[in-house]
């Protein structure tokens, strides 16, 4: 089907369940900042059931929530969402999963109490809860190539503790918080177009470097290598601000 070249839809996976910690904004970041590119950018929102559509997505979204909506929402994923899923990931759409989606995108998320949640396997990473929940400040070196500024700010609040198979690498380093397991010293994980990651915040409005890097993820299927620069002074300062106060060098 051609697609027309000034459309962006961004797909968001369960807004009325999996949505905390103020990931609505990152959801307002890729709108803004495709709009402001002139594209026609649109939400798809993509609640429990049937889905049509997720074959238009260029970036998913699927943001965090407690183990009680990830046990409303994970027979749903296994259903409904896996398959479109893994196609619209072939045909090189970008996802961004926080938190309790990032989880879940992964073999398993298993709860304190020990019952599992099985995923669907987009990413290498398996998570079980510990008992202490990981919460605060986030400061990340980010691994992505060419990202400016290099590091990534944000907050967390889990008790899963995720470690990467071969196929995962990580997001970045932790300078500054828990991140995957608080063994291992990292954040997240990149799997082809797939974003996992444990910052909340929300994460792209005080990222504006990542939020460009999904959308250029996105579009390059369209032949479409560069995005136009946007005044990011007030994101970048507010990002600034989170890697001085955690008394970290900016870079
Ligand atoms: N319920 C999951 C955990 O505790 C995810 C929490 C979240 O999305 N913030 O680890």
């Amino acid at each position: 089907m051609a697609r027309h070249k000034k459309t962006f839809t961004v797909g968001w996976l369960y807004p009325d369940l999996m949505n905390i910690y103020g990931d609505r904004g990152n959801i307002i970041t890729l709108l803004k900042r495709a709009e402001w590119r002139d594209y026609d950018a649109r939400l798809l929102e993509l609640g429990r059931g049937a889905a049509k559509r997720m074959d238009e997505v260029d970036v998913f979204f699927f943001g965090g929530g407690q183990d009680r909506e990830q046990a409303l929402v994970y027979e749903d994923l296994i259903e409904y969402k896996k398959a479109p899923l893994q196609r619209a990931i072939a045909a090189g759409a970008a996802v961004l999963a926080v938190c309790g989606g990032y989880q879940l995108l992964g073999d398993y998320y298993q709860t304190g109490e020990g019952r599992r949640f099985p995923g669907i396997g987009v990413i290498d990473v398996r998570t079980e809860a510990g008992k202490k929940r990981f919460i605060g400040d986030v400061v990340v070196d980010s691994s992505l190539v060419d990202l400016k500024p290099a590091t990534l700010v944000g907050f967390e609040n889990h008790s899963g503790r995720t470690y990467l198979g071969p196929k995962a690498k990580p997001l970045g380093k932790v300078r500054l918080g828990f991140g995957n397991n608080g063994e291992d010293h990292m954040e997240g994980c990149l799997q082809g177009t797939v974003i996992g990651t444990y910052l909340h915040g929300s994460l792209l409005p005080k990222n504006p470097q990542l939020a460009d890097y999904l959308i250029k993820s996105a579009i390059r299927r369209r032949g479409i290598t560069e995005l136009e620069r946007l005044d990011d002074t007030p994101e970048l300062a507010a990002h600034a601000r989170i890697v001085t106060r955690a008394g970290t060098p900016s870079s």
